[in-house]
């Protein structure tokens, strides 16, 4: 079944490319779109990196504190989380030792962002579960060259077309 509204954004696909079926998740997801929750309490931010990374041809989720950050990756489980550390009442190093600890989302690679350049900041999000760590503000560059360790990059995978058009 096609997605008229996605495929009509998505401009021409590739022969052969799987459509996101949201409604039927198995264990094996189509791999062409990965799905990218963004933990971020602050909406400039969060809209702009949601933003950047739908140019980018990935599907986004977001969540504005770390409660729903958590119960949005067990409820969709994403294929990379973007967790800002310092959110309200539940910060970013909680809930990603939650994630860690739950079997469902332990698998999920986390990415924290923080504004505090400190090192015990990098040190203290690795021992929280974190896979990766980078710096805001964001370069947008540099965290997808990180991204693509754990995902795979949309525009390699031909799925980002049109995206000048939306910018
Ligand atoms: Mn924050």
């Amino acid at each position: 079944m096609f997605l008229a509204q996605k495929s009509r954004k998505m401009g021409a696909p590739v022969p052969g490319t799987v459509h996101q079926q949201p409604q039927h998740r198995h264990g094996k997801r189509a791999r062409a779109m990965p799905k990218i929750l963004i933990v971020e309490d602050n909406e400039l931010s969060r809209d702009m990196l949601s933003r950047r990374l739908r140019r980018k041809g990935y599907e986004v989720l977001v969540a504005t504190d770390g409660q729903e950050g958590i119960a949005m990756a067990q409820r969709e489980l994403p294929d990379l989380v973007l967790m800002d550390l310092s959110l309200p009442d539940l910060d970013g190093w909680e809930a990603t030792r939650r994630l860690k600890k739950d079997a469902k989302t332990q698998h999920i690679p986390v990415i924290a962002l923080t504004a505090h350049a400190m090192s015990g900041d990098r040190e203290k999000a690795i021992d929280a579960g974190c896979d990766e760590y980078d710096t805001k503000p964001i370069d947008l560059r540099r965290l997808l060259s990180k991204m693509i360790r754990f995902v795979e990059d949309p525009e390699a995978a031909g799925t980002a077309g049109g995206e000048k058009s939306l910018a």
